[in-house]
């Protein structure tokens, strides 16, 4: 929004803002903020920065203490759900004694994969599409502190979803794709959200109800340089909750908050620029993909294990990557079929567009770092010419379930748990350390707190598990 510190201050004072809120991300993809008075905006402000403590936001064991937040001034927006006037933006974090940028803040991780991409001399530019798929509730039930919300999809008198109001228009499980109001009721809801999230400068490309039904919704923004996207896919979750909020109604980014319904995917749109000109391109070569896209691909499923560590950090990210939902479950490329872990879209024909998008990631991961995350698994692909045909990685365009299984079980297939992802993680990350972008520190401290979170949930009796084993 701006470019010098005198254009924001000048909007400061123009519309009598009173308060400048500062936002950053935490190493797992969630922003926090601080806020300060009007007054406290002035140039120091864009040299010392706002203290915080990093030991707080998942930064701690990869630099301990004191840390400051330096506003991005180009992220400038209207924080648009608060009375009192506030400038929003979003931070860069630094060191507070040498003010360096602080080396494992994501946006700094994305940057860094984005120069080693021009570095390497393959392209000048990474263009990502990002997908966001959400459900919007009427409200989540909590029993003994358990989410139960979940386990009552099924129920008739069932008031777990926005869409239900007693006028038979409901849309009944899986039939939500696309579907046209009275039964999509949350056409008003996801427009306002649309319209809030460009009113504060972001583009839309569209959004509809999903195939999840009902209450499941879907927003994409247009192709977007990395820093940007990531910026967007931050704005977007916090929109969407807000809005959803404001209507007495909650959206959830959860991958697989209902069981037996389709999980919330983000998948990612890709493709590389050289001097304005997308080298994913070739007229002659397999669905339009030149050599160059082909190996980037050849490096995306060949780390993909190690990918899903970053781009799938939950363990309810692997109850979504299961048969039957459209979601991604083996390790293979495709033009049709929504089970690979790769999909090129047929309508995306004209040479600017030509792309692929990587399916398995939702948005439990840190978006900047599962861009960088993708775009170094892209690079070595690159690098090392892997010929994803030569490795067993298809094309294929069959539906791969209706394969005998022994058929079926030369497809490799992604990992089944955060625990195996984690593992393919510890085994194959040398390609994240080249150029320095990821650091052995910060991989080791993330797989360290990510196994905690999965211990956490292998070690809680599960509500199901009383259905079946307790009377045994
Ligand atoms: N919801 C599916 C997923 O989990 C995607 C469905 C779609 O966009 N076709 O990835
Ligand atoms: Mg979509
Ligand atoms: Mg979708
Ligand atoms: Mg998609």
């Amino acid at each position: 929004m701006f470019t010098n510190f005198d254009q924001a201050q000048a909007l400061v004072k123009q519309n009598a803002i009173r308060m400048i809120d500062l936002k950053f991300s935490d190493l797992w993809g969630r922003w926090h903020h601080v806020t300060i008075s009007a007054s406290e905006f002035t140039p120091s402000l864009m040299e010392n920065g706002v203290g915080f403590d990093g030991s707080s936001v998942g930064f701690k064991s990869v630099r301990a203490g004191d840390m400051v937040l330096v506003p991005d001034l180009t992220t400038g927006f209207m924080d648009p759900f608060w009375e009192i006037p506030t400038l929003s933006f979003i931070c860069d974090t630094m060191e507070a004694d040498t003010k360096e940028l602080f080396s494992a803040d994501p946006r700094e991780t994305a940057r860094r994969a984005e120069k080693y991409l021009i570095e390497s001399g393959i392209a000048d530019k990474s263009i990502w599409g990002p997908e966001f798929e959400f459900y919007v509730f009427n409200r989540v039930t909590f029993e003994n502190g358990v989410n139960v919300a979940a386990y009552r999809v099924d129920s008739i008198e069932s008031n777990w979803n926005s869409a239900q109001g007693g006028h038979g228009h409901f849309i009944p499980l899986h039939g939500g794709y696309h579907a046209i109001p009275p039964r999509d009721q949350l056409f008003n809801l996801r427009s306002e959200i649309v319209n809030t999230l460009e009113d504060i400068g972001l583009k839309i490309k569209y959004h509809h109800h999903e195939v999840g039904g009902p209450g499941q919704c879907e927003i994409e923004t247009p192709l977007l340089e990395i820093i940007s996207a990531g910026n967007a896919s931050m704005l977007i979750k916090y929109v969407t909750k807000m809005v959803a909020l404001k209507h007495g109604q909650t959206a959830t980014f959860l991958p697989k908050p209902l069981f037996g319904e389709a999980g919330n995917g983000m998948h990612f749109h890709q493709l590389l620029q050289k001097d304005g000109v997308n080298i994913f391109y070739d007229p002659d070569g397999p669905h339009l993909l030149s050599k160059t896209a082909l190996y980037y691909i050849g490096g995306l499923l060949t780390h993909a294990p190690a990918i899903l560590g970053i781009t799938n950090p939950s363990t309810n990210s692997y109850r979504r990557l299961v048969p039957g939902f459209e979601a991604p479950i083996n390790c293979f490329f495709s033009s049709g079929n929504r089970s690979a872990a790769i999909r090129v879209p047929q309508y995306a024909t004209t040479p600017d567009k030509v792309r692929f998008e990587f399916r398995p990631p939702d948005a439990t991961c840190n978006p900047y770092l599962a861009m960088a995350t993708m775009l170094m698994a892209g690079i070595d692909g690159i690098k090392k010419q892997i010929d994803p045909k030569d490795a067993g990685f298809g094309p294929i365009n069959e539906d791969i379930f209706s394969w005998p299984p022994e058929k079926r079980a030369t497809i490799l297939s992604l990992p089944t748990s955060l625990e195996m992802a984690l593992h393919a993680l510890e085994e194959d990350h040398q390609f994240l350390l080249e150029g320095s972008v990821f650091s052995e520190e910060m991989l080791t401290e993330w797989i360290r707190v990510k196994r905690c979170e999965e211990n956490q949930i292998r070690t809680r009796p599960h509500p199901y598990e009383i259905e079946l084993y307790f009377d045994l």
